[in-house]
């Protein structure tokens, strides 16, 4: 990142100009304040990665990695505050682990590095940083995989190191590979837990009354919300990534769990206008919530936006269930975009 540009950020399709985003906000809606603070956390990633080569990582070693990462994912986190807690955070398990934790990482070496090098570290950063979002979700559901773990502390330690091309190129094939792992990972800890999905009608129609809708890819949030709201009038719908929870025969025996609700992520800020409905996000999903409806999105995980209430790891849903008994819902049934818009 040279002087002149406040912020520089490449990792998404979003990308303005297909180059990247400078200036003093990302097109995604990212500040350059908060784009700066995630290089922090990445940088402190690097060096907890960097210490673990000397000290025995542990499982909250690695829970703290991929919250981390996780944090990074592109419509995730515009929150300041949180981003700050959860480098602190990474601070802090790097000197639990050891009285001499290695130093962060300035990501500005890598951004400002040969554009070979700034190319191959990028492609391993942004492999590991989808990767961990599939792997928090397994563990949410009990599922880790060493080797998966392992390759966190390997690629991240890579990003910090003067390395070139010839050391760089095979932990780029091995991020790949990883990723297919981690995949498999995440299909196992879904399939295990919810059953072998089946192929499935998903009513498109809003029915009348109290209604919550659901997007982001945590099948275990949706789980709770759904055991949480059972028998309180309030149906659930999807949205999003979170569609294909209807196929899962675990998930779709709940009868409350009606259709899903509108379109593509992107749409978002266009569709829930106006909906008297209340909205989860659970993962990597969120666009900024404008002022017409902020008041009735919730975030939970790692998911988070200031000035909207998050859901902590209690994960006790009261609150989005309590607004959407408030809003009450459509007072007749309603057909909603379909998927082809
Ligand atoms: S994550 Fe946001 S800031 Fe980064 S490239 Fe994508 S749109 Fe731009």
């Amino acid at each position: 990142m040279t002087k002149e540009k406040q912020m520089f950020c490449f990792q998404c399709e979003q990308t303005a100009m297909g180059t990247g985003c400078t200036g003093c906000a990302g097109v995604c809606g990212k500040s350059a304040v908060e784009a700066g603070l995630q290089d922090v956390l990445t940088g402190a990633l690097v060096g907890l990665a960097r210490t673990c080569q000397t000290a025995a990582p542990t499982a909250k070693t690695y829970r703290t990695i991929l919250e981390g990462m996780f944090t990074t994912i592109t419509n995730v986190n515009f929150n300041t505050t949180t981003t700050q807690a959860m480098i602190d955070k990474v601070h802090a398990e790097a000197a639990a682990l050891s009285s001499t934790p290695a130093a962060d990482y300035d990501m500005n070496q890598m951004w400002n590095a040969d554009e070979d090098i700034r190319s191959l570290k990028s492609l391993i950063l942004f492999g590991m940083r989808g990767m961990a979002a599939y792997a928090y979700h397994a563990l949410m559901l009990g599922k880790s995989s060493e080797e998966v773990d392992a390759f966190f502390v390997k690629g991240l330690s890579a990003i910090g190191e003067d390395w070139g091309m010839d050391e760089l190129l095979p932990i780029v094939m091995e991020t790949g590979k990883v990723n297919l792992t981690c995949m498999a990972l995440l299909d196992e800890a879904n399939t295990s837990t919810y059953g072998t999905p089946v192929p499935t009608t998903v009513p498109l129609t809003v029915e009348k009354g109290p209604f919550i809708v659901v997007t982001g890819h945590d099948l275990k949030d949706l789980e709770l919300l759904l055991k949480q709201t059972e028998g309180k009038g309030i149906n659930i719908y999807t949205h999003g990534e979170m569609l294909p929870a209807h196929a899962y025969p675990e998930l779709k025996k709940y009868k409350h769990l009606k259709g899903n609700f509108g379109t593509a992520w992107q749409n978002q800020q266009k569709e829930f206008d106006g909906v008297p409905g209340a909205f989860l996000f659970t993962t990597n999903c969120l666009m900024p919530p404008r002022k017409s409806y902020i008041d009735r999105v919730f975030t939970t995980e790692v998911v988070s936006f200031d000035g909207v209430t998050h859901i902590g790891e209690d994960t006790a849903f009261t609150p989005v269930i309590e607004k959407a008994l408030g809003l009450g819902g459509y007072a007749a049934d309603r057909q909603v975009a379909g998927l082809d818009g």
